[in-house]
């Protein structure tokens, strides 16, 4: 007898249990179900707004779905990536960390993630916990490139060009790209900062460095020239000058004031005048040396000489530039009688005043001053002085 009674319990206390269990967990099952057939038409709507480019449509339907899970973490990344273009950073942020936070999120989900937080915190200008997300990135071995990328980003905003050059040499080995001439003008930048605070102690040798990773840098040959001329040197700030005629032409109007005071300072003016015209024979379609010369004739031989010379080397180069500065010297030399001339030349310089005398090759930025690092595409050495062709 009492083998049979523990027979029964042993299978009826089981019994119990499941029917108790699936009582109580019916309901709940049941609105699983039901919120998930709720769910995915609502995330299908939300992203074909996102894809119809209906940002504030799809927010709205978006905002209202917290759950996450395996099938919707692609549209929750797209989600934050839609708040970040829109300035709503805080919710971007709140998306991505919900994301993070998910112990269930696979390496790559969660790599993402990270990153995506981390451009977030960019920008935001909360830089300290963008480069720990990036650094995280680059311990986990994952999405290194961009997380480079970003890194090289925050230590340029830092000008700790220390750290951005050992991330460029890291991104060359990674991605494979040539990184030399941007690592280049990295170590200009370091010299120009101690050119700027007087210590001069460095400056050959961060200049040194630049040269031999571009031999083309044509900032370090100005920076060279500059720290020569401090020093008086005038010679060798010649040669650092000149150095800019084969390294890129389009930036010796950037060098010719300096040189000419070098070329004065050694009571050379006239090996400077002979220079200058070896250039332009050498470069006939370069304007900025034109204007230069014609500057110096204007000052030494007068506004008729400079007028004979521009009108003979602008009939084979013609440039709207140059017509007006010939239209400025044949108006001094009449003697300024010449009212309808004085008229179309406040056209002619109306013109030239929207005109940019820098752009950038590579995305099209455009700039009245020279800058080294192109704040449209963020490359450097890209932009280039217009001067010789306008
Ligand atoms: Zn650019």
């Amino acid at each position: 007898m009492n083998q049979t009674w523990h027979l029964l319990l042993f299978i009826l206390i089981p019994v119990a249990f499941i029917a108790g269990w699936w009582t109580s967990r019916k309901k709940y099952i049941s609105d699983y179900f039901k919120s998930r057939r709720n769910l995915y038409p609502d995330y299908f709507r939300g992203l074909n707004y996102v894809l119809n480019e209906q940002p504030d449509k799809a927010i709205e339907i978006f905002v209202k779905m917290i759950e996450v899970d395996s099938e919707t973490i692609e549209t929750h990344l797209a989600l934050g990536n839609l708040f970040r273009r829109r300035g709503e950073i805080d919710r971007a942020i709140r998306i991505h960390q919900n994301l993070i936070a998910r112990p269930s999120l696979n390496h790559e989900y969660k790599a993402q993630a990270y990153l995506e937080l981390g451009k977030d915190y960019l920008k935001l200008g909360i830089l300290d916990r963008a480069e720990k997300l990036f650094q995280d990135l680059v311990d986990m071995e994952m999405l290194s490139v961009l997380a480079y990328e970003h890194l090289l980003d925050i230590y340029q905003q830092q000008s700790d060009w220390e750290k951005a050059i050992n991330i460029a040499i890291r991104l060359e080995t990674s991605s494979s790209a040539d990184y030399s001439r941007t690592i280049a003008l990295y170590y200009c930048e370091m010299a120009n900062e101690e050119l700027q605070l007087g210590e001069e102690k460095n400056i050959k040798e961060l200049i040194k460095r630049a040269l031999r990773l571009d031999p083309k840098c044509v900032r370090a040959s100005i920076m060279e020239g500059e720290m020569l001329f401090n020093k008086q040197k005038y010679k060798g700030a010649i040669t650092a000058y000149k150095r800019v005629e084969e390294q890129a032409l389009q930036y010796m109007g950037e060098v010719l004031p300096r040189l000419e005071i070098c070329y004065q300072k050694l009571d050379k003016e006239a090996d400077f005048k002979k220079y200058l015209q070896q250039l332009i024979d050498n470069h006939t379609n370069n304007y900025s040396l034109l204007k230069y010369m014609a500057i110096i004739i204007a000052r030494e031989d007068g506004y008729d000489d400079a007028v004979t010379f521009l009108q003979h080397h602008l009939k084979s180069n013609t440039s709207m530039a140059g017509v007006n500065q010939l239209m400025e010297y044949v108006i001094a030399a009449d003697g300024g009688d010449s009212s309808r001339l004085k008229m179309i030349k406040q056209l002619v310089d109306r013109i030239l005043d929207v005109r940019p005398e820098y752009q950038c090759h590579k995305c099209g930025y455009e700039a009245k001053q020279l800058h080294w690092y192109c704040p449209g595409c963020k490359n450097w050495g890209s932009i280039r002085s217009l001067t010789g062709e306008l």
